[in-house]
This record gives C-alpha cells, structure tokens and sequence, in this order.
C-alpha cells in the first residue's frame, strides 16, 4: 500500500537491453533521487512507468496499490496516481491558467465528479497559497509571455492541482535559473509532505541544495548500483561517478 515496488525490472528498446533488473521502491511521503550518469537509463525507467509505448518490459514487475501496473494502460497509471512532471504545452493562447487546470483536473474525474469553478477557486486559492504564488497569476494566458519562474509555476501548480500519488520528475533542474529552480523545490518539498511521492531523476547535484532527499539510489548500466541518503548525493558532487563504476566491477 502506497509504494510502487520495483523487482528485477528488466527492459528493451528497440532490441536492445536498456534496464537489466532494477530493484525500487518509492512510497508516498518521500523523495528518493534517482542519479547517475548519461545514458544510465534513469529517463528510461520513468517512461516505461508512464507507459511510453517504444520500452519494452521483457522481466520484472512493478506494484502500486496491488495493481500491476505494466498491465495497464498509460491512462489507467496516470488514474491510479502516476505522474511524470514538467511535460506541459508551450503556449495556449487565449486561455487562462485557471480554466487550463480546471480543465484538467476535470478530465481525469467521471462528469458527475465534475469541479465546478467556484469549488475549484476554491482548491486553486489553497494551492496557489502553500506555493506561494500570488493571486494574479491565474488569470494569466498559460505561458504566454512568461518567465522561466513563471513556467515552473505553472507546473508546479498544475501538480498541486491534479494531487498526484506518485510524481516522476525528470532532469527538471537543467538549465533552470535559480528563481525557477527554487519554485521547483518549494513545489517537491510542500507536495511530498502533502503524501505525494517523489522520484526526482537528476544528473547533477544542484537542486539537492533546495531539496533534501529521503533517500537517494545510484543507476548504473541499467541497474541500482548504490544506495544510500543525502550524503551520497554529496559524494557524488565532489567525486563523480567514476568511483562508482569501479566498486561495481569489483
Ligand atoms: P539517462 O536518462 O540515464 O541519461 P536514458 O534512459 O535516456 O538514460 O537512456 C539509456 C540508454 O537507452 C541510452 O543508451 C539511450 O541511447 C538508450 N535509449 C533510450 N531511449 C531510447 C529510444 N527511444 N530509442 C533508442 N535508444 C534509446
Ligand atoms: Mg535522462
Ligand atoms: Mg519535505
């Protein structure tokens, strides 16, 4: 009960062995960084998760709330609570960030189910406070006109909204500025107290400044090849990953 458990994930794409038996968990609550180098296939993991069509699960199982998850379809996953973050349109003009994630928190609800939208200023208010957005900003047109911070808002507001379970979240930080990378942060760390749980897949140590993981995991060739906590992102900072590469040949 809400963890995703992960055993002996084995994957392919395009015939060619990607993951070669993962072993993770990932319960509600926590924030575990997936790190490591450059074609690791940590970006892998999270779309055969979601249920990107071109990764083939060849062995292992994943689990969430005693569903197979690899048994259903992408839009199933994202019901049972899977997420994968920051994926969002570049510019809809003519409408605004208020109408935008009323519409889509609504399409993932039956139609009885339906927020109306003074119930969902309501929802929108809170969120917008914990984030700590001011209140213009949902009249603004979705991206139009706006600022890297600003985009990040948007994103981080629409996670807020949508209340996920299970939230993928990958190489948010490159090329982020420090005002963007903070809205990030501030979003991770609110939403995870709030029960959500947190992959968070970065390559770089940087925006473990503004979030401290619970735990962080180590991917190598397609396996877990380290674990451990903060301290492990830290090493990494200073070390790189050749040290790891060499413990796992030895
Ligand atoms: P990471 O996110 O750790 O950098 P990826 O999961 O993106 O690693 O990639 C892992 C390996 O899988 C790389 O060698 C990459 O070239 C390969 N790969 C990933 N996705 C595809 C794809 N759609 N088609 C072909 N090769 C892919
Ligand atoms: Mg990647
Ligand atoms: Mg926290």
């Amino acid at each position: 009960e809400n963890t995703v458990e992960i055993e002996n994930l084995h994957v392919e794409v395009e015939d060619e062995k990607i993951l070669n038996g993962v072993d993770l968990e990932i319960s509600r609550g926590e924030i575990v960084a997936l790190m490591g180098p450059n074609g690791s296939g940590k970006s892998t993991l999270a779309k055969v998760l979601m249920g990107h069509p071109a990764y083939e699960v060849t062995e292992g199982e994943a689990y969430y709330n005693g569903e197979n998850v690899f048994e259903l379809e992408p839009d199933e996953r994202a019901e049972l609570g899977f997420f994968l973050a920051f994926q969002y349109p570049k510019e809809i003009t003519g409408v605004t960030v208020s109408n935008f994630l009323r519409t889509a928190i609504n399409a993932g609800l039956d139609e009885d189910d339906e927020i109306d939208p003074v119930e969902f200023q309501e929802v929108l208010e809170e969120k917008m406070e914990l984030l700590d957005i001011e209140a213009d900003f949902a009249n603004r047109y979705v991206n139009e006109g706006f600022s890297g911070g600003e985009k990040k808002r948007m994103e981080v507001l629409q996670m807020a909204v949508l209340q996920p379970e299970i939230a993928l979240i990958d190489e948010v930080d490159s090329g982020l500025d420090i005002d963007a990378l903070k809205v990030v942060a501030r979003g991770i760390n609110e939403l995870t107290d709030d029960d959500m749980g947190t992959l968070l897949i970065t390559h770089y140590q940087r925006i473990l400044d503004y979030v401290e993981p619970d735990r962080v995991v180590v991917m190598l060739d397609g396996e877990i090849a380290e674990k451990g906590g903060p301290e492990l992102a830290e090493r990494l900072e200073d070390e790189g990953y050749d040290w790891v590469r060499e413990e796992a040949a030895a």
